[in-house]
């Protein structure tokens, strides 16, 4: 595994791969790699010739007050989790190589998909994210791009980005990796204090719930609603930001409930902010 940092390096090295035939997978994340990153390296490596991880931790998608200057790191360890999946070339940039001039005139927005659910408590979350990812993707260049269903809505924004702007990529959605006792597995979970961690799979509960629910008839969203979020406001240790059901590919409400759905829960335990979801079918 080549671990390299600058940006023309990188293309040198990924248009080489191209020009003698072989396909490049790409893993984009912000490190301190868990179990979840490594079955998108898992699946690139299953379905690509040419693996390619990114760490980098986008100052674009943290608002004020957000945890930038927290965000765990440990980059012997990721590199090695990278090496023991078979990765190729580890990608990690400085700030100052992404962003030389220190200021970014250019964002990516993304209409609708980017509106409502993180958005209502994280504004202009989606504009850092489909900004740097549509700049990952300049630097990368044709490839498979991997990314976690845990981040539902990210998926939904990359793939209209990537569809919009006509972007060579084929985004490739990979289901959340989890826990034994459902919580979800991220880099934020370092985050929550014994107590906390003790609790917080009631996220994927509540959603196991709202999914039951629906299951056994229910076709009013509320009641789907309200039901996942008493079952999260129950624990005195959860804060709720919010708890939906949406239909799974525009993210909008649909009521009454009908056809592919996602149900998503966003919680505050303590330090850590977490978010899941899951499918449903009606
Ligand atoms: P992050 O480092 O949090 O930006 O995540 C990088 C990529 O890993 C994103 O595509 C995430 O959706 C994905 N990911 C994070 N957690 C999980 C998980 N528990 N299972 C599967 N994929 C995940």
């Amino acid at each position: 595994m080549t671990t390299i940092t600058g940006i023309a390096a990188l293309r040198a090295r990924l248009d080489t791969e191209r020009a003698a035939g072989r396909t490049v997978g790409f893993v984009p994340t912000m490190g301190y790699l868990h179990a979840g990153h490594a079955s998108l390296m898992t699946r690139a490596r299953a379905e690509t010739d040419v693996v390619i991880v990114s760490i980098f931790v986008n100052p674009l998608q943290f608002a004020a007050g957000e945890d930038l200057a927290a965000y765990p790191h440990d980059l012997a360890a990721d590199t090695a989790m990278a090496q023991a999946e078979g990765v190729d070339v580890l990608f990690v940039p400085t700030e100052a190589e992404m962003y030389p001039d220190g200021v970014v005139h250019t964002s990516v927005r993304v209409m609708q998909v980017s509106a409502g659910l993180e958005a209502s408590t994280r504004p202009t979350h989606f504009d850092g994210v489909a900004t740097v990812v549509a700049k990952l993707f300049a630097i990368v260049g044709t490839c498979r791009a991997y990314f976690g269903e845990k981040d539902f809505q990210q998926i939904a924004v990359v793939r209209r980005m990537v569809r919009d702007l006509s972007v060579p990529v084929e985004v490739v959605a990979c289901p959340t990796q989890r826990d034994p006792d459902g919580l979800a597995l991220s880099s934020r979970n370092s985050y929550l204090l014994d107590a906390e961690r003790a609790v917080a799979p009631v996220l994927h509960a509540a959603l196991l719930a709202g999914r039951m629910a629906i299951d056994a008839g229910e076709v009013n969203p509320a009641k789907v609603r309200a039901l996942m979020a008493d079952l999260i406001s129950a624990e005195p240790l959860a804060h709720l930001d919010y708890a939906e059901v949406v239909d799974a590919a525009t993210l909008q409400t649909v009521d009454p409930l009908a056809g592919e759905l996602r149900l998503l829960a966003a919680a505050r335990f303590g330090r850590a902010r977490l978010i899941d979801n899951i499918g449903a079918e009606v």
